[in-house]
Formats: C-alpha cells, sequence, structure tokens
C-alpha cells in the first residue's frame, strides 16, 4: 500500500468509525471532565473541605480537577481571575466577598455559554447582590435574603407537589446537625435515575428556608427539617438544577463539613451531579439500597472513593471463563415450553421456529447467581430471539412458563441488549432504550453481560446497552435460549448461538 492510500484507509475507517456514532464505555470514560474547583473565602473550612470535595470527584476516575485559591477575606480579589473558559466545569466551595466585575461577567459568560456549575452547600450563602449568580444557584440563604429575593419553594406532602411560599421572612436556616433522609422526588432525572427512592445522608445541616428567583430550577431530591431538631417542619430542597442560559447548574445543600462529607449521599449525589451539569448525561452506575442505605447512613472516608469496579466491560479473552456449549451436543442443556427446534450445526446452536409453538427455550441444567455471560449470535431478519438470565420454570407458576430478565436479540435498529422481563408481564425492565444499532444484522454478534446483585449491564459489540438496578427479579435461576413463536404464515426463522461462556463472581 502506498503512503497515500494508506492514509486515505486510515481518513475512510475514521470517517466509518465516526459514522456510527456509538460510544463504548472506555472511550465515553476516556474522556474525563475538567472541573475547576474554587475556594479561598467560606465561613466553613474550606481547608479542610476542598481535599475532600478533591477526592470524590478525582477518586472516581471520572473528573480531572484543578483548584483556584483566591486571596482571602479583606484583601483585594482583583487578582482573582480563573480562566473558566478553559474547563468543562466550575465547583464553588466559595462563600466570601463579591469577585471582581470581570470575573463575574466571565463567570456568568461561562454558565450562559454551556458550562457546568456545582454549588456546595455554603457556596449557596455567596453573593447575595449578585443578581446572575442568584438566578444560576436558584435559592440561597443568609447574607440578608429575605422575601425581596423570592419565594421559599417546599414540598408539600398533603399536595404531593411542589408550592412557591412569598410570604415575608429571612432566608436561610437550619436545625441541629442530624443523620436524615434523602427523598427523591424526580427518579427520572439522570442524576436521580440510578439511585433508590430515599437514602441516608451523614450528619450533615438540613438547609431551610432557601429563597432565590427559583427560575428555571427543578428539586430532585428533598429533606425533613424536623422541628424536634430545631428545623422547620418543611420538607426542604436539598439537590437542585436550574438552567442558566445554555449551562445546566448542579446545587447541593449537603456538605457541611468533614463528617457530612464521609457520607455516601453527599459523595454519590456530588460526583452524579457534576457529570450531568458537565455533560447533560449520567455515565456512572447505578447504585442500589445495599450501597445506599436508608435506615442508616452510608459512610466511606473520601480518600477511600475509587473508581466503579464495574464500571467496564468484563475482558473476554481472560482467564476464568467456563465454556456452556461443547461444540458438539447440548449436554449440559435441556428444552423447556414450545416445540421450536435446536440442532447442533458447525459447533453452532441453530433455534428454529415452529409453527403454532409458543416461546421456546433451551435452558442450562444448572443455575447461576452472580455471573459475566458472553455469548456470539446471529439472527435471522425477522426473529425475535433473547438469551434468559436467572430465569425460573416452576410448576405453580404458569404450569411451568420461563420467566425473568432476558437480554434481547432482534435486528437493528431494534431494542438488541436491553433487558425484557419475560413471562412475568412486567415488560420491559430497561425504561430508556437510547442506542437502537449497535446489532449488526446479518453477521455474528458479540453480547456481553454482568449480573451482579441488582446490577444488571449488557454490551454488544462493545458498545454499553444497559446498566440497570432491578431488585424485582429472581437473583438466581438458569440461562436460556430463546426461539420465539411467530406469526401464522411466517418464517420458518432460524437464530444461532456460538462461543457461549461464564464466569461466576465471587
Ligand atoms: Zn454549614
Amino acid at each position: 500500500m502506498t503512503q497515500f492510500s494508506s492514509f486515505r484507509f486510515v481518513l475512510l475507517l475514521l470517517l466509518a468509525l465516526s459514522s456510527l456514532q456509538l460510544t463504548p464505555l472506555w472511550a465515553q470514560q476516556a474522556d474525563k471532565i475538567s472541573v475547576l474547583l474554587i475556594d479561598g473565602q467560606n465561613n466553613h473550612n474550606w481547608k479542610a473541605t476542598t481535599p475532600l470535595i478533591y477526592q470524590v470527584l478525582e477518586g472516581c476516575g471520572r473528573f480531572d480537577v484543578d483548584i483556584a485559591t483566591s486571596p482571602g477575606p479583606g484583601e483585594s480579589l482583583d487578582s482573582f481571575s480563573p480562566d473558566f473558559s478553559k474547563y468543562d466545569l466550575v465547583v464553588s466551595n466559595y462563600n466570601g466577598q463579591l469577585w471582581s466585575e470581570p470575573t463575574q461577567k466571565a463567570f456568568e459568560a461561562f454558565v450562559a455559554g454551556g458550562g457546568g456549575f456545582v454549588s456546595v452547600h455554603a457556596a449557596d450563602n455567596s453573593f447575595p447582590q449578585w443578581d446572575a449568580y442568584n438566578r444560576m444557584i436558584g435559592l440561597g440563604g443568609w447574607g440578608g435574603r429575605s422575601e425581596k429575593d423570592g419565594p421559599y419553594v417546599r414540598w408539600k406532602e398533603e399536595h404531593k407537589r411542589f408550592t412557591r411560599d412569598l410570604s415575608p421572612g429571612r432566608g436561610g436556616t437550619h436545625g441541629k446537625r442530624v443523620p436524615f433522609l434523602v427523598i427523591v422526588r424526580d427518579s427520572e432525572h439522570p442524576v436521580t435515575a440510578g439511585l433508590p427512592s430515599t437514602f441516608m445522608q451523614a450528619a450533615d445541616e438540613l438547609y431551610g428556608k432557601l429563597r432565590g428567583p427559583a427560575e428555571n430550577m427543578h428539586v430532585l431530591a428533598t429533606g425533613f427539617s424536623s422541628p424536634a431538631t430545631g428545623g422547620t417542619g418543611e420538607h426542604e430542597p436539598l439537590l437542585i438544577t436550574v438552567q442558566f442560559g445554555e449551562g445546566r447548574v448542579f446545587h447541593t445543600t449537603l456538605g457541611h463539613d468533614a463528617n457530612a462529607m464521609k457520607g455516601m449521599a453527599f459523595q454519590i449525589t456530588l460526583q452524579r451531579g457534576a457529570e450531568w451539569a458537565a455533560t447533560g448525561s449520567v455515565n456512572q452506575p447505578a447504585v442500589n439500597g445495599t450501597k445506599l442505605t436508608s435506615d442508616v447512613p452510608a459512610m466511606r472516608d473520601p480518600a477511600d472513593v475509587g473508581p466503579d469496579e464495574f464500571a467496564t466491560i468484563p475482558d473476554v479473552t481472560s482467564n476464568g471463563w467456563i465454556t456452556l456449549f461443547n461444540g458438539k451436543d447440548l449436554s449440559g442443556w435441556s428444552q423447556k415450553n414450545g416445540t421450536a427446534t435446536y440442532r447442533i450445526e458447525n459447533g453452532t446452536i441453530v433455534g428454529k421456529t415452529a409453527q403454532g409453538s409458543p416461546n421456546s427455550f433451551m435452558c442450562t441444567t444448572r443455575d447461576y447467581e452472580n455471573f459475566e455471560l458472553t455469548f456470539e449470535v446471529n439472527d435471522d431478519a425477522g426473529l425475535n430471539s433473547g438469551v434468559q438470565i436467572r430465569s425460573l420454570s416452576k410448576a405453580d407458576f404458569n404450569n411451568g412458563r420461563v420467566h425473568g430478565p432476558q437480554v434481547e436479540i432482534e435486528s437493528a435498529p431494534g431494542e438488541s441488549g436491553y433487558i425484557y422481563s419475560e413471562g412475568t408481564g412486567r415488560g420491559w425492565i430497561t425504561k430508556q432504550q437510547p442506542v437502537k444499532d449497535a446489532y449488526q444484522n446479518g453477521k455474528w454478534n458479540r453480547f456481553v453481560v454482568r449480573a451482579n446483585g441488582d446490577r444488571i449491564q449488557t454490551w454488544v459489540n462493545g458498545v454499553a446497552i444497559a446498566d440497570i438496578v432491578d431488585a424485582e427479579s429472581s437473583k438466581k435461576g438458569f440461562i436460556g435460549l430463546q426461539v420465539h413463536g411467530i406469526k401464522r404464515d411466517t418464517g420458518p426463522f432460524e437464530v444461532r448461538w456460538r462461543d457461549i461462556r461464564v464466569r461466576e463472581l465471587q
């Protein structure tokens, strides 16, 4: 190949890759979010808390954090002019003197132009006189804030909605520092979508009576400020998002001190909120109620925050995989339901539809609980198929109807890799299905599945498809190869599997 043609080849390859518009998980994570963390003045111990915020963000592997420390109280801030435009995200741990006019304007332009901003705890006490800043944070406290600054915003349990209260009164209060329950009010927002519906925060100040413009603002979670510990008796906003121009703002009122920042409720919502503010989505894995608990606060030293151990696709070339199909016969497998046929051909299992048959399943004779699974599949166009995991067949449940989570297989564009609850009436377990074209029609497609505890993840041809927490499905059961029933006078269709391997997790 000449130099010219090899250059052309690379160019064509790049064009072909970019036209797929599918970014594998590893590539998404290779691109770290650049963060500027601001401190230097705060009525809180910023010298102790900034390193903790740094650890929480850097530790998870998603962020690259620089710190900008302003001159101290009483000093001129004229020299404080960080280049916000170099960053994806600004995080404020700052509560102090007003920045210079040019720095204010640069910050407003940064956020309005699409930059992300995260306000941590007392950063929402800052700048009561700076109008744009107050519109960014939505609500603030102290600093002379009152009805002139905007409403109180509270969740009213009796009406099941938020209200805006313009009655006179100061802005900003908190009761005694106690652990409290974070109650998610929007479980579909990317920040909260992967979290339990309630979880405990470590002893922290629960901010109440915040007031501000509250424009383009959305409250993701509230906490009940208990009168028994000096609180307001109201469900107060804890986690807030605001749209400011093109920019996204995540406002957390959590994080008073080092102990509060040991709360995993603080850490995980900060990580997710920061990623969302910077990118508009959250690629961090879902977190279930065994990790983020609702009875006692889950605690973790910020120094121990590490990358999610299951953030990346299982390596199908590494050790520890057990072959489930020997390439010669169906020993270790047995058929349940349906009359579709399964035969062995050239080291593959070929499933073929049968007219009038319900869904058929070729199932492992033993059960698997926590595991990684991989296989290759080539499905005829027009045939819906799938692989059951952790599935059951019981005489006392619909006459042995196979049921449980199914990793969907079908031609693109379609739902390949998403999780369907077979035989239970629940329908799709993965409600959001953004990727429809990872499957390559007429070819062998590599599927990888990880089922661990409540969490199920899937990849199709290296593309991350599903990452869900599903507490409802059975946690242990067989693996089953589905040949779907077909409509009258269609088919026959075939689906082929090969290289079916499992690796059990401890
Ligand atoms: Zn505080």
